[in-house]
């Protein structure tokens, strides 16, 4: 009977079926994307990064000041891959082009034209591999030692048609077609909180939550944005929350910092590095962490 309980447990159907309940109860729990509130599946999710990463070059332009005398970054022309890239300085105007798509980035849209004029260009990596349009301006005034801020733009190129038209096509499928019919969660925002505190107080704290939004009748237009851990802490990132809903919030995160994060066991010990609190049973048995008694959620050794 255990057995047959356990299986149960694992399909797909009782996991869509719990997470449903959940969300009826606590709104905020249905799992939507953080950007434009739609339901978030991740069903066509690979598929379209994988086609948009084949359909689209994407560039990022990011803005420095040099010293006014620097002549080190004084490039107009750049080929990368199947692009070329070209700063027209005298026409005020930064071209990308592939044969296949163009784009035309006027310099003042981006730069303060007023302040600094456009020197050069290079072209680099950022951390994730997307190509970087560094442009290099200087102060016009060379008493100014402003800095400049900001100035950051995305420009997509469009490197393959028929991969861009397939990109295009799943997306209008997958917003206007799937959305339609796959409401029902898979998951709940809920499921990002670390296992010993959902079972702790994930469901109490829920509650508490829910008492203080139907208090405010904010209900359904609240929303969570991320639920992790750091720092050994439960981090609660929300939207449309107001003081008191905070103040449940940081009840909470307190207590997280003596609640074992696998078992929900009052911690005894907190791991150094990857700093998180644990009960006796479940500390990493680990030689880069180093055994530490905690107290009030902090480490005392
Ligand atoms: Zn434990």
């Amino acid at each position: 009977m255990l057995n047959v309980m356990k299986n149960l447990k694992e399909t797909k159907l009782y996991k869509v079926l719990k997470s449903s309940w959940l969300c009826l109860r606590f709104p905020f729990l249905y799992p939507r994307n953080r950007f434009d509130g739609r339901h978030h599946r991740y069903m066509l999710q690979h598929v379209l990064w994988k086609l948009h990463s084949k359909a689209i070059t994407e560039f990022s332009i990011s803005i420095k000041t040099q010293k006014a005398d620097d002549n080190t970054y004084r490039h107009s022309y750049f080929a990368f891959l199947n692009n070329q890239i070209i700063l027209k300085k005298d026409l005020g105007v930064l071209i990308i082009q592939n044969g296949i798509d163009k784009k035309e980035i006027q310099l003042k849209d981006i730069v303060d034209l007023k302040k600094f004029s456009v020197i050069g260009m290079e072209v680099i990596f950022s951390i994730s591999g997307t190509p970087v349009i560094q442009l290099y301006v200087k102060n016009i005034d060379v008493n100014d030692t402003t800095n400049y801020g900001g100035g950051y733009k995305k420009v997509e190129l469009i490197a393959d048609k028929q991969y861009n038209f397939r990109y295009k096509l799943l997306t209008w499928i997958d917003e206007k077609i799937l959305d339609n019919i796959f409401i029902l969660p898979t998951y709940t925002e809920l499921d990002a909180m670390e296992p010993g505190w959902r079972k702790a107080f994930g469901i109490q704290m829920c509650k508490d939550i829910r008492k203080q939004l139907l208090k405010e009748g904010n209900l359904f237009k609240y929303r969570i944005l991320q639920i992790k851990e750091k720092w050994g802490e439960l981090c609660w990132y929300d939207a449309h929350s107001s003081t008191e809903i905070y103040k449940i919030i940081e009840k909470y995160e307190e207590i997280s910092r003596n609640i074992c994060i696998i078992c929900g066991k009052p911690a005894t010990k907190m791991s150094t590095g990857w700093i998180c609190p644990y009960c006796d049973e479940h500390y990493p048995d680990d030689k880069t962490s180093e055994c530490n008694k905690i107290e009030d959620g902090k480490c005392k050794e």
